[in-house]
Order: C-alpha cells, then sequence, then structure tokens
C-alpha cells in the first residue's frame, strides 16, 4: 500500500499529518510523493482563512481527476474542513471515502484500521515500522479551545478543550527522540491552558518531557494571554530544554477592536503581562499574530496596533487579512467593510514595521555567542535554529545534523543570521 499524507495550515495538521503517516506505515504502507502514484491519500485540511479553504478545493479538485482514472485509490479527508454535517462535502465530493473529525480522538490506529478494513493483528509494532526523520518535530499536547473568539472557525470544528494525558506525550516524544528528534513543539490551540481540565500543568509536562534523554529543545504553540501565569514563567526560565521563545497572539493594539474579538483582554494589561514574563524570563524571544481589517477597524484603531509594535518589538509577527468564517460571530453581527484593498495595505505596512523592528533586533545579535540546533543543509551551508527561533547559518565540513552547537554570530539580515562555528558539541 502505497500512501500520499497532505497537509497545509497550522502545526496541529502538521503533527497530525505525521502521525498518520507513522500508522500507515506500520500497517507496512509506504509513503509516496505524488498522489498519481498513491493507493491510500489522506488531506489535513484547513479553513481559518478562505484563502487556506480554497487551496483545499483545488486540491480535492486534483484528487478527483486522479479517483478517476484509478477509482480503488482510498481518500480520506481531515482536519477542520470536515464539519459535524458532512451533506454538503459528501455532496460536492463524493469520491471522498471518509471524513476524519478533528472533534474525536479515537487512537489513529484504530482509524486507519477502520478507513483501511484493517486488521489490527497485521500492524506492525512501532519499533518495526519506518524511520521518520525530523530534527525538530510537533507533538499535539490539546485538542480543541473553549474561547469564542467572534473571528474564530476553529472552536466550532475542533470542539471544546481537551488535554492528552501526560503518559501518552512523553510516550510519544519518547519514540521521537529514540528515532532522532531532538526538539518537540508542543502544540495546544490555547497551550498554556494545557492540564487544567486534567489536573496539571503545561509546567509540570514540561518538566516530564525534560526527562527524555537524548530530547534536546522543547518550545510549546500557541499561548493565550489570560492563561501565561507566573508558574509557566517560572518553568521557563528554570528547564534548560526549553527555549525562552513565546507565541502570544495580541490580534490588535486596539482595545475597541479586541472587546469586538472578545479576546478578554486590553492592550495594556498585554503589555503589563509581557513586562512581567521579560522580567522573569531573562532573554525572552517573543512572537504575536495579528488580523488586519477586522469588521470596524478604523484608521486610527489600526495605528494603534502599529504603534504597540514599536513599543512592544517583537522578534516575529504573523499578520493575517480578517476573513469572515461562516458561523462565526463576526460573519453574523458585523459587516465585512474594510475594503480588501484597504486590508491589503495595513498588512504590508504591518510587514514593512515589523521587517526593520526585526532587522534591529538581529543586528543587536551580531557579535553574540548563540546555541543553535542543526537541522541540515542549505546552498553548501549548514542550517539550525537559535533558541529565539532565528534561523541561523555556518559553513563547516563536519558531519553536524542534529547536533547542538555554539556559533558566533557575524552577520545579520530581517530574516535569517550567519554565524561561525565556535565550538564542536
Ligand atoms: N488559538 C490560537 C490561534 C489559532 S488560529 C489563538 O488563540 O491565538 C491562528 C491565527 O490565525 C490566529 O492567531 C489569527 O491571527 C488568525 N486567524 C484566525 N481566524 C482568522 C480569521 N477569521 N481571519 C483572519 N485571520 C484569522
Amino acid at each position: 500500500m502505497r500512501y500520499h499524507v497532505w497537509s497545509i495550515g497550522c502545526q496541529m495538521n502538521t503533527a497530525d499529518a505525521r502521525r498518520m503517516s507513522e500508522e500507515l506505515a506500520h500497517y507496512g504502507g509506504e509513503a509516496c510523493e505524488r498522489v498519481d502514484d498513491a493507493d491510500v491519500v489522506v488531506l489535513y485540511s484547513c479553513v481559518v482563512r478562505e484563502a487556506a479553504q480554497n487551496k483545499v478545493h483545488n486540491e480535492l479538485e486534483q484528487i478527483r481527476q486522479i479517483k478517476r482514472g484509478r477509482p480503488s485509490m482510498r481518500v480520506a479527508l481531515a482536519g477542520c474542513m470536515v464539519e459535524d454535517d458532512r451533506s454538503e462535502l459528501a455532496r460536492r465530493y463524493g469520491f471522498i471515502d471518509r471524513f476524519l473529525s478533528p472533534k474525536i480522538d479515537l487512537p489513529l490506529g484504530d482509524q486507519v484500521a477502520d478507513f483501511l478494513d484493517l486488521d489490527e493483528r497485521y500492524r506492525l509494532d512501532p519499533e518495526d515500522g519506518e524511520r521518520i526523520h525530523g530534527i525538530s518535530q510537533p507533538v499535539t499536547i490539546s485538542q480543541g479551545c473553549n474561547r469564542r473568539c467572534t473571528y474564530c472557525i476553529i472552536p466550532f470544528r475542533r470542539g471544546d478543550e481537551r488535554s492528552r494525558s501526560p503518559r501518552e506525550i512523553t510516550r510519544e516524544v519518547e519514540q521521537l527522540a529514540a528515532r532522532g528528534t531532538k526538539e518537540v513543539v508542543l502544540l495546544g490551540q490555547i497551550v498554556d491552558r494545557y492540564g487544567r481540565d486534567i489536573g496539571t500543568t503545561l509546567g509540570q509536562l514540561c518538566a516530564d518531557v525534560s526527562e527524555v534523554q537524548s530530547l534536546e529543545r522543547i518550545r510549546f504553540l500557541t499561548s493565550y494571554p489570560l492563561d501565561f501565569d507566573r508558574d509557566l514563567m517560572k518553568a521557563v526560565a528554570s528547564l534548560p530544554k526549553v527555549c525562552e521563545d513565546v507565541n502570544l497572539p495580541i490580534q490588535a493594539g486596539d482595545d475597541g477592536v479586541l472587546r469586538r474579538m472578545a479576546r478578554g483582554y486590553g492592550v495594556e494589561s498585554y503589555e503589563r503581562l509581557v513586562e512581567e514574563m521579560r522580567s522573569v524570563i531573562p532573554d525572552l524571544g517573543l512572537s504575536t499574530d495579528i488580523i488586519v481589517g477586522f469588521c470596524g477597524e478604523t484608521e486610527a484603531q489600526f495605528e494603534n496596533t502599529l504603534a504597540l509594535l514599536e513599543r512592544v518589538r517583537f522578534d516575529v509577527v504573523h499578520v493575517a487579512m480578517y476573513s469572515p468564517r461562516p458561523g462565526t460571530a463576526s460573519a453574523r453581527l458585523w459587516e465585512d467593510d474594510v475594503p480588501s484593498e484597504e486590508k491589503k495595505r495595513r498588512i504590508h505596512e504591518v510587514e514593512r514595521i515589523q521587517a526593520r523592528i526585526s532587522a534591529e533586533i538581529n543586528e543587536a545579535l551580531v557579535g553574540t555567542r548563540q546555541q543553535m540546533l542543526v537541522e541540515g543543509t542549505r546552498k553548501g551551508k549548514w542550517y539550525g535554529r537559535t533558541r529565539h527561533n532565528k534561523l541561523l547559518f555556518f559553513e563547516s565540513e563536519e558531519p553536524l545534523a542534529g547536533q547542538l552547537v555554539d556559533v558566533d554570530v557575524t552577520r545579520a539580515s530581517t530574516w535569517s543570521l550567519q554565524g561561525q562555528l565556535s565550538s564542536l558539541p
């Protein structure tokens, strides 16, 4: 059986797609690059913005053509396009054999066995499975979300918040580490709420995962400002494997806009939190998400967001144009009244200002020594990430993939750093 697993969107899809590939490999499957060669195709879809959704529709149309020529091919659709009511999808794409709901946490092995009519007994031992390389790997630790940000479709598609057990997570990390993974990115929609439903915390989980011997680094995504408490700050500050690198979406730098987004915090309290985090966690890397052109966002409100960028000085800003999503409160209640041309102007404005700030932050790193996890080679140079997740390149003849090395930064640009190896591991 040859399988092709396709995914777009968030890292949670990447993590699920990786686990699906592993499962298929345990059933004796062999990965293939092209849909044309596959017996089994699984798509991890995304609908967070219309643009992503359109890409999934394009992919499905191509698969429709291919399956016409090879009707035995089996197709499963997973991810956030899978709603509770699939009748519309089933009608439009009659060739889809199975929908895998992101609300259902059935062990993946069972889902695959059921989908492919396979017998559990044919499942290979994980140890016998294909080796899946990946020095840095995402690992989902909680599913779903209990918040209802007015623009966001994810809670409707992924259901309520639920945490995976620390034992299960630690086992997954151990298995990855045994195959060469050195860094895990722990994922949850609101990752800093991890454990509240099962009597533990993200800080505790980070301590548990730190025990995995050959693992070098731990990151986590995405944090919610109201849930980042002092204990978690202390955990990040004190656990050596946990990178001082936090993704803390603010979404807008204006209280009126934040209120209509129902984010539950204001600009001032966000900035106070950042100040506290920076005082507890020395040398903190910080990134954020921003939506421009939300319903009713005035020019003055948008400028408040720009001013916030100047004050907080994030390392990285992920910016998106507001995209009304079916079923969400903002799509029902308010007009999508910022014209698309204006949204584009605003996104470029954010990118322009942030490019300058990122370049300044990176420039200040020239002359410093950075710990780096080497991930591979590109154009004859080794590349990898610093603890702040910045891309860093250097030259060396040594075999260094998967190694933690120290690199002296010699040059900086907006998006990356260049350096010289200062010590071999
Ligand atoms: N759970 C995370 C974010 C998940 S979605 C959180 O609480 O922040 C990832 C990012 O997509 C969000 O941070 C937001 O900036 C963006 N996004 C979500 N819905 C959107 C929409 N309708 N239009 C544009 N961007 C959106």
